[in-house]
């Protein structure tokens, strides 16, 4: 089979938290696991990050972590059975005052909610699947009436499109889990609901405080999120498009274009870019996915995605490790038709960095038109990688790094095969180990042509400007 180089991320849960499970999915094509903070504590999760690294190390796969904190979710309170019945046209109040709910009143964890709403506002319940209407606002209470209703269960998720809610992003529960998950050095920290440049600022700083590494995804949700689209992407240093969240803060219908616009900007500036959410719904229940589902894979990997995820279908779902190999499937086929599309326009690339815009540009056209069969990129941060990756070229990017760190993290950019070697100071150093790296791992074999690209000095992040083209 063809190696694939689109990511895929699996949410881990109680269909794929155990050894046996896990290492055939790892042996499918998962590239990293994602804990979701919204569900379990902190002695489960530690529990499966024991996991996931032994599988990776039983496996020698590598496979990195992600730590997906919840964010300022509003959700609802538990009712007084295992669920109600709004009815459509009947009253329906939210009180941000605890109380076990009924089918007349629930509890609404925002306390500043009814100060934020008002008559006539529109208030989503059960990933937008209700809608309540605010007929008015008094105290603690939030009057509604039900527009459209149906069966709901305790502790399901409430959104108000196009409000600007004051709610903190990082939360105290946030807070708390992101202590834990540098203590466990996770690879990454996805946060939820980003809503403007300064949510991510302050996580940044908490990581550099604590002397993480981590880096940080912004998981793209909300409508405030789309209106500093650019300034969170200049910030951040990966995207999640959350299309199960954003299809219910905006109108679904603006979702695939939105998505599109996320992954080009995020490929012009070389940050990877997640497509996230209902990817292979239905495999949640059946062996097989949807035509539908199959497509949408294929279209987010021709849009530019370089990670595609799955979330209830492998935390959840009957077919944990079919759905990773058809994804895997469908990844390879799809990356086959799509390598024509080759270099990005160069009115696509942010002339503003000059050199390395140049430099990878030229990395990947000279990588074509000799034939390379192999690119080495030799890098201490990954920058280097991620700015031939975002080209989306050809032939595979080794990235070869003295850095644990950079290889769990550059996992994540489409086509990138980390290797970890020993610290070096010039390419000569490791001029030998590239080739016998190339040639054992079938990148290349005698007398071909690989390319070794670098930002020299060594160390000094976000220099790309060497190339060098040599015959193994
Ligand atoms: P969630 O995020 O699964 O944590 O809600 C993804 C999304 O909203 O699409
Ligand atoms: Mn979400």
């Amino acid at each position: 089979m063809e190696i694939k180089k689109t990511r895929i991320i699996a949410t881990i849960g109680p269909a794929s938290n155990t050894e046996e499970t896990l290492t055939k999915m790892v042996k499918s094509g998962v590239n990293l696991i994602r804990l979701n903070f919204s569900h379990g504590d902190h002695k489960s999760h530690k529990e499966l990050i024991r996991l996931v690294r032994s599988v990776s190390k039983k496996t020698n796969i590598l496979v990195s972590i992600i730590q997906d904190l919840s964010g300022p979710k509003i959700r609802i309170g538990d009712f007084n059975k295992e669920k109600i019945n709004l009815k459509k046209g009947s009253f329906f109040t939210l009180t941000t005052k605890e109380c076990i709910g009924d089918e007349f009143i629930v509890f609404v964890n925002y306390s500043s909610l009814p100060k934020e709403v008002k008559k006539g506002s529109f208030i989503l319940l059960d990933d937008g699947k209700k809608k309540l209407k605010v007929v008015s606002v008094s105290g603690d209470k939030i009057k509604c009436k039900v527009i459209v209703g149906g069966e709901i269960k305790g502790r399901r998720g409430v959104n108000i499109p196009g409000a600007y809610l004051e709610i903190s992003s990082l939360t105290k529960k946030d807070k708390k889990d992101l202590i834990f998950g540098i203590e466990q050095d996770v690879d990454y920290i996805a946060l939820s609901f980003v809503r403007k440049p300064s949510d991510i600022l302050e996580l940044r700083k908490i990581l550099k405080n604590k002397n993480s590494k981590a880096d940080i995804i912004a998981k793209v949700e909300t409508h405030e999120a789309i209106e500093n689209l650019d300034e969170i992407i200049s910030v951040t240093d990966a995207v999640m498009v959350a299309r199960g969240d954003l299809a219910v803060e905006m109108p679904p219908e603006d979702v695939p274009a939105l998505q599109k616009k996320i992954v080009r900007k995020c490929n012009k500036v070389g940050k990877p870019v997640i497509v996230a959410t209902q990817m292979l719904e239905s495999m949640i229940k059946s062996p097989v996915p949807t035509r539908a589902e199959v497509s949408d894979v294929a279209n987010s990997i021709l849009d530019g995605a370089d990670a595609v995820m799955l979330s209830e279908e492998t935390a959840m779902g009957d077919y944990p490790v079919e759905v990773i190999s058809l994804m895997s499937k469908v990844a390879v086929k799809t990356e086959v038709g799509y390598s024509e599309r080759g270099i990005l326009p160069k009115e696509e690339c942010d002339l503003s960095k000059g050199v390395v815009d140049s430099i990878s540009d030229s990395i990947v056209k000279i990588a074509r038109e000799i034939d390379a069969k192999v690119i080495v990129a030799l890098t201490e941060s990954g920058f280097t990688a991620r700015m031939i990756s975002r080209h989306k070229p050809l032939q595979p990017i080794v990235v070869m790094t003295p850095k644990r760190k950079t290889a769990g993290k550059i996992i994540l950019s489409f086509d990138c095969f980390p290797f970890i070697v020993r610290p070096f100071k010039q390419v000569s150093d490791v001029m030998e180990e590239v080739r016998s790296f190339v040639i054992k791992n079938k990148y290349a074999k005698k007398g071909d042509k690989i390319i070794i690209a670098a930002g020299v000095p060594f160390g000094k992040v976000g220099g790309t400007n060497m190339i060098m083209v040599q015959i193994v």
